[in-house]
Order: structure tokens, then sequence, then C-alpha cells
């Protein structure tokens, strides 16, 4: 048997959003429901009038064990985990706190949540907000066999691009010249490096992401080189040499940096562009792709951005023609 607050239906929902800003839910167990009423798991009896000054009493009922032993239902798929940080995009604020409280109750190895209230600014960086667990913003996340070292709150990073970092680092062979333009802490050039012998220039206007992606060159045994390079890709790109192959990684820019990209393109070098277009957009960009002498060898869709915009990748090789 287990101690539960039992609260009318009417008021379950008020007393449950306090409860758990309280952290007085226990997640192990099930919230239980009969025509009348709810009974909520507590992690202790301690709640007083303070807390819920709503119609209570506690009972001592069988507790339900939760099916997912580790996370609630809303968490699916709601937050990223980049080392031992979760962020959630949850914009409804009990949601949010919910989960945080959740993650920190299942996962003692989060050490914070935080909610990202958006990202801004040229360096697209995330605004974020500490919801549950320690401020600190400084982890060490592992993808695809590669360590990175990072602070979240420095640094542009997304794990969701995970699978698309390893399609590309597959693609790459011995001895090729590549240059990363919008390289961040350099995710795409690590795992090109962890697995095939490349010259890589990888390159970021954010100071913050060139100090943390040479601190990840430390910490990994990488095979290929990589050189770091802090400045406006359009301007350092013109004293680099001509390129095997090029990543634009700036999804809702790319555009403003083709022309410039192709410039410095080999002749049957390759192309791998991401941006944040609609339908018909992504329509017009292969068009003008074919137009500057880029043959599309495949066209993908990284992940949904909207309910009209989706983040692509084309990958392309230039014809020269
Ligand atoms: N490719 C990285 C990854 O997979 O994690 C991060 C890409 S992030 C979307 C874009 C990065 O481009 C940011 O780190 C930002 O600082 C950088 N950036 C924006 N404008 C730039 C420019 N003109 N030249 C160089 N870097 C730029």
């Amino acid at each position: 048997m287990k101690d539960h607050l039992k609260v009318s239906k009417e008021d379950a929902q008020a007393i449950l959003q306090k409860l758990r800003k309280g952290n007085w839910i226990d997640f192990e167990n099930q919230i239980q429901r009969d025509t009348d009423n709810v009974y909520i798991p507590l992690k202790n009896t301690e709640v007083d009038e303070a807390i819920v000054n709503l119609p209570w009493v506690i009972v001592s009922i069988e507790p339900v064990p939760s099916k997912d032993k580790h996370l609630p239902k809303l968490a699916g798929g709601a937050f990223d985990l980049i080392g031992d940080i979760a962020i959630t995009k949850i914009r409804e604020r009990d949601r949010a706190i919910h989960l945080a409280d959740a993650l920190t109750e299942t996962h003692p190895n989060i050490k914070g949540v935080f909610l990202d209230k958006g990202i801004t600014g040229p360096f697209r960086l995330r605004d974020l907000e500490l919801l549950r667990g320690g401020p600190g913003t400084i982890t060490q996340y592992r993808e695809n066999g590669v360590i990175f070292r990072l602070d979240v709150s420095k640094v542009y990073f997304s794990p969701r691009l995970a699978t698309e970092r390893m399609f590309v680092s597959r693609e790459v062979r011995v001895g090729e010249n590549i240059i990363d333009m919008f390289a961040g802490i350099g995710a795409f050039s690590l795992n090109i490096a962890k697995t095939q012998k490349a010259s890589i220039y990888a390159i970021d206007s954010n100071p913050d992401a060139i100090k943390y992606m040479k601190e990840s060159i430390a910490l990994n045994r990488l095979i290929g080189t990589i050189e770091p390079i802090c400045g406006d890709s359009l301007e350092i790109i013109n004293a680099l040499p001509d390129a095997d192959r090029i990543i634009m990684n700036l999804p809702h820019e790319s555009h403003r940096y083709l022309r410039k990209a192709i410039e410095k393109l080999r002749r049957n070098g390759i192309l791998h562009y991401y941006e944040i277009l609609d339908m018909k957009g992504i329509e017009e960009r292969m068009e003008e792709f074919r137009d500057l002498g880029l043959f599309i060898m495949k066209k993908r869709e990284v992940h949904g951005y909207s309910s009209s915009l989706t983040m692509y990748s084309l990958t392309a090789a230039m014809t020269g023609e």
C-alpha cells in the first residue's frame, strides 16, 4: 500500500500543477482515477494546505507502477539530451516543469534541465532558462564515437543531426580537402576526421565555438586533420585552397553563401547544403543548383521545422558545366 492524495476530478488539474511544481509526485507509480476522484501517488505525506489549498485527503491504496519506468508519456521527443544536460522546447510551462521533474527524478545523471526559449543572433545561441537541477552549462557529449566538449549556452549544437553527420562522414574519401563553412564546435569536421584521413578547414565566426572545437579535437584520437579558423566564412574562404567537399550547415542563411562556396568547389567536388524551405522553395532551389552547374545527387528531408517548413539536405556535385 502507498499514500496517495485523493482529490475530486474537478480539483485535480489545479492540485497536480502545484504538486508538480513542488516535486511532490512519485512518478514511479501511476496516477489512478475512479468515477469521481483522482489518486496522486506521493513521495511523502507532508503535503499541507499551503501547498494544496483545495479539498484533499490522504488515502493508502495499492500503487500501480508506471508502465514507462523511465519517463512520463509526454517526454517522447520533447527534449534533447546533450551529455548530462537536457533541453526542452515545450512552451506550456506546466508541461515543461513536469518533464523537468520527471527527468531529474528518473535520470540521476542529468545535472540540469533547461527550457530553450528560442535561438537567436548570428552565433545561433539558445536562450536558456534553468527549470530544474544545477545551472552549469558545460558538458561532454558523445556521438558516433566522437567526444565533444561544449557550453550549451555559448555555442550552437544540435544532437538531432548526428545521423546526418554520420552519412556525410561515410562519403568522404582518403586525402580529401574539405571546407566546413559553418562548423560550430566542429560536429561535422570531427565526425569526418574520426573516420577518414582528410584535411578539414573548420570555420566559425563564434570564438567560443572555436575554443570548444579545439578542446574536442584534443579529446579525440583523429585520423584526419582539422584546422579551426575563427571568422566570417565569406572572407576566410578566399584564402583557402579549392575543396573536394564543402559543408554548408547554416540552414536559415546558407543561400547567401552559395555562390562563394561554388567558387571554391573543384570540378566533381561535392557540396552538402542545408536549408529550411517549404516545398515550393526546395523545388526552386534545386532548379537554381542545376543552373549553377550542380548535379543533384541526393535530396533528403532531415527534419520538420514547422507545419510548412522542412530542413532539407541537398548533396550535389560540381559538374563545371
Ligand atoms: N555545423 C554545426 C553543427 O552541426 O553542429 C553548427 C552549425 S550552426 C547551425 C551555424 C554556425 O555558423 C554557428 O556556430 C554560427 O556561429 C556560425 N556562423 C554564422 N554565420 C557565420 C559566418 N558568416 N561565418 C562563419 N560562421 C558563421
